[in-house]
């Protein structure tokens, strides 16, 4: 057990979710990563302790842990109020120990409350998933189609929010993909196809999830004139050369990155409003490898969740 800061709270951690953002972790794939590391930036648990009287949460009080966990305060983009592209910004399970574990450390200037309605293991994917999902919703404008490119954690939580609000889903996933492409219909999307087919109307907007670069081409081309195409994951492998066509039209394309603590007071007033059902598939957390291998073959239907109290599969 590290010592607290007067700014930090000890939490028993009741449920962590498992990121794509892990798996990025895992391989190599972030420059910034400091390794040994505890991934996991999806955190819910109950406070033990705090390290100062400053803290605004009780002993035994529920929080959410994000990816965000650290900001300077100082750099310009803090002083812009983008403190998610903060320089010396610190990452819950990358640069600072996250959640694969039964007990962590946060900064509790950086934590949630999390709305009643949901029980730990259904509020672990509003943490990432569903918090940076809405900023890259958001990013899309507000255009009726709407296309979703991947369709796991973030984007089933996404077509819930999109349809409550009254807007088209297109759900595009891997070639094939029928389990997804009928989970997407499922939630209310009004297409789901392979990502490479164009979709029956042009998009108003597209956010990728998925990490494939030729998707960006893809998503530009089913996209009208004025659309925006985001880029909501952290890594994508490279963008090929496409023709100018593609973009000409006042078309954009842009990334999300991080989340403002801003965005996610936002979305958890959202979340208390507008009832989302996160699937999610329980992991003990001596089974989080499992979760991993699972999110990582794209056989998962929502989110993969590791929970503490959760008996392992494979422990002897
Ligand atoms: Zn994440
Ligand atoms: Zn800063």
């Amino acid at each position: 057990m590290p010592p607290l800061s007067p700014q930090q709270v000890l939490l028993e951690v009741s449920a962590c979710g498992v990121c794509r953002t892990d798996l990025h972790v895992l391989d190599g794939e972030l420059a910034n990563a400091r390794y040994p590391v505890t991934p996991g930036h999806e955190i819910v648990g109950r406070v033990l302790a705090v390290g100062g009287p400053g803290v605004p949460f009780k002993l035994g009080e529920r929080v959410g842990v994000p990816w965000l966990g650290f900001t300077c305060g100082e750099c310009r983009y803090c002083k812009l109020k983008l403190e998610n592209l903060c320089e010396r910004a610190g990452f819950t399970g990358c640069t600072l120990d996250g959640g694969y574990a039964e007990h962590a450390v946060a900064d509790a200037r950086y934590c949630f409350a999390i709305p009643k309605r949901y029980d730990d293991e259904h509020a672990a994917p509003l943490l990432c998933a569903g918090l940076i999902g809405y900023r890259a919703y958001r990013a899309a404008g507000d255009g009726e189609n709407l296309g979703l490119y991947g369709f796991g954690a973030a984007a089933h939580l996404l077509a819930q929010l999109a349809r409550a609000q009254g807007r088209r889903v297109f759900a595009f996933t891997r070639r094939g993909d029928d389990a997804a492409q009928r989970f997407a219909r499922e939630l209310g999307a009004v297409w789901a196809g392979d990502s490479e087919s164009a979709p029956p109307e042009e998009l108003d907007a597209a956010i990728l999830f998925a990490p494939i670069g030729a998707l960006v081409p893809a998503a530009l081309a089913a996209t009208r004139k004025g659309g925006r195409v985001v880029c909501a994951g952290i890594h994508m492998s490279d963008i090929p050369s496409f023709p100018y066509r593609l973009l000409w039209g006042e078309r954009t394309v842009t990334s999300v990155a991080n989340l403002t603590r801003a965005d996610g007071l936002e979305f958890m007033r959202v979340a208390a409003d507008v009832d989302l059902a996160p699937a999610i598939e329980c992991f003990a957390l001596a089974d989080a490898n499992d979760a991993l291998a699972r999110l990582r073959g794209g056989e998962l239907r929502g989110a993969a969740v590791l929970t503490m109290r959760g008996r392992a599969k494979t422990a002897a």
